[in-house]
């Protein structure tokens, strides 16, 4: 059998549309490697008995045209799939079945891709390192005493495990750009509204974004292609205008405190922004002066919409159901029994931050930080076609390292949080500098890249990130 390591979805294609290989041969080899590797990583809570069956469908009806044709993928357990379990890494949900397909999953249905399964997530997408899931947490592939991130860890590790060609997470402050990065893969955080949020089930929903996750930038621009677009069943989506190409291009260089940065990170950002000038693009430096406030305001604003989101949780409409006393205690044990602490933490934040008394002096006051942060980005974007910026100030930490410290974990948003308060769209990609395979510190992790871009920008993002990407994985090879 032909080696099929390394495989992009482009690649995988044209061997499909080749006939040098089947739907069925493809969508084996990765449930061979998903069998070998998830018992350790834990990427997938669970894969999907009718994935080959589905395959050998395809192969059977004659491969399609469309770019996700035959394409094996993994998908996020907060995305809604017809009939199959869905269950947000809660308990809550443990046997909730999803009555109806997310937008996006119709998409990638027409589309012809195949579901090998649900991916691990920290519970409702609230943490940045899975530990926060209901069914343990996602070891980190290149090191299996750290996290993948999160709260996408999940699909990230199944990219980088190599157990599948592509994969849905949602990012709500970064859910899938920190884990892209500590996995070593691409992660796109779309505009807010360019993905339909129907059929994802809800965090924070003024900030929940649907998007790819993937090995190289080419595949995610697939992926997004496919699932982009205004939607009925979502009144904030809308169509991607398409966006003005220019010729010579600026990119702003995000001035942060280096201090609490790894120097390795701090260099990298440091070195892309070198390869960038050797690609020609004008580079300086820029400066964001509100978003040291996307964190907190972002940690008043989420957990605000967190529990009004989840309060139909509640023992009666869906999921878990815990007997009381009385209606209340229905309730308070339904719902002590199915959250686990962090969205109990959040609910209870939340709550506090919408109360009488305290609305104005919290919540109202966070809304308008958001808008300043919005403005100082419309600002710098009058200078400059995009922004980079490190992803996280570390690489993949150890698995408990943080777990124990919410405020600590929140920093981990502190890079990601500003694009989302300003509703833009953001990737992640891996660092590939030259002499260190792949992107990798010395330990041999991964560190990623941040490319920030206007409202509707996706394919200016693509467009730098290819360049980027080409760029150094010449200087790799050198
Ligand atoms: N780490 C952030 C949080 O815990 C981001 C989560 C996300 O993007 N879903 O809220």
């Amino acid at each position: 059998m032909m080696d099929l390591q390394n495989l992009t979805i482009k690649k995988a294609r044209k061997l499909l549309t080749d006939k040098e290989i089947s739907a069925r041969e493809l969508t084996a080899y990765y449930l061979k490697n998903i069998e070998e590797k998830n018992k350790d990583i834990n990427a997938y809570l669970e894969v999907f008995e009718d994935a080959l069956s589905e395959a050998e469908k395809l192969d059977k009806e004659g491969i399609g045209e469309q770019p996700l044709f035959g394409i094996p993928m993994a998908i996020k357990d907060n995305i809604l799939i017809k009939g199959k379990t869905c269950s947000a890494g809660s308990k809550m949900l443990q046997n909730y079945r999803a009555s109806y397909d997310a937008t996006v999953i119709k998409k990638l249905k027409s589309a012809g891709a195949i579901f090998l399964g649900r991916t691990n997530m920290d519970e409702f997408a609230m943490g940045a390192s899975t530990e926060n899931s209901a069914y343990e947490a996602t070891k980190n592939p290149y090191d299996l005493t750290r996290v993948s991130g999160g709260s996408s860890g999940g699909s990230a590790a199944a990219v980088a495990m190599d157990g599948c060609l592509g994969a849905l997470g949602s990012d709500t402050g970064g859910s899938i750009r920190q884990p892209a990065s500590f996995c070593g893969i691409v992660g796109l955080n779309p505009t807010y509204g360019a993905v339909s949020r129907s059929g994802l089930i809800a965090m924070a929903s003024s900030f929940d974004q649907i998007g790819p996750m993937a090995k190289t930038v080419e595949d995610a621009e697939i992926i997004f292609n496919a699932i982009k677009g205004s939607d009925p069943m979502d009144s904030t989506s809308s169509s991607t205008p398409d966006f003005d190409e220019k010729k010579m291009l600026k990119i702003g260089v995000l001035k942060y405190d280096k201090n609490g940065v790894d120097e390795e990170i701090n260099k990298s950002i440091e070195k892309s922004a070198k390869i960038f000038k050797d690609l020609g693009y004008e580079i300086s430096e820029i400066e964001l002066p509100n978003i040291k406030y996307s964190v907190p305001c972002y940690y008043i604003l989420t957990p605000a919409e967190v529990s009004s989101n989840l309060a139909r949780f509640d023992g009666v409409k869906y999921g878990l159901f815990k007997e009381g006393k009385s209606l209340t205690e229905d309730y308070m044990k339904t719902r002590e029994a199915g959250f686990g602490l962090e969205t109990r933490r959040r609910i209870i934040l939340g709550t506090y931050v919408l109360s009488a008394g305290y609305y104005d002096a919290y919540y109202a006051k966070a809304q308008k930080v958001r808008e300043l942060i919005r403005r100082d980005f419309e600002n710098v974007f009058k200078n400059v076609d995009a922004i980079i910026s490190p992803v996280s100030s570390s690489v993949a930490f150890k698995i408990g390292e943080k777990a124990n410290d919410p405020l600590k974990m929140y920093l981990e948003d502190i890079f990601t949080a500003p694009a989302k308060m300003a509703e833009l769209p953001a990737m992640s990609l891996p660092v590939r500098q030259a002499g260190i395979p792949s992107g990798h510190n010395a330990e041999g992790l991964p560190i990623g890249l941040q490319i920030i871009a206007p409202r509707f920008g996706e394919k200016l993002l693509f467009e730098i990130g290819k360049k980027y990407e080409h760029d150094t994985s010449k200087n790799q090879m050198a």
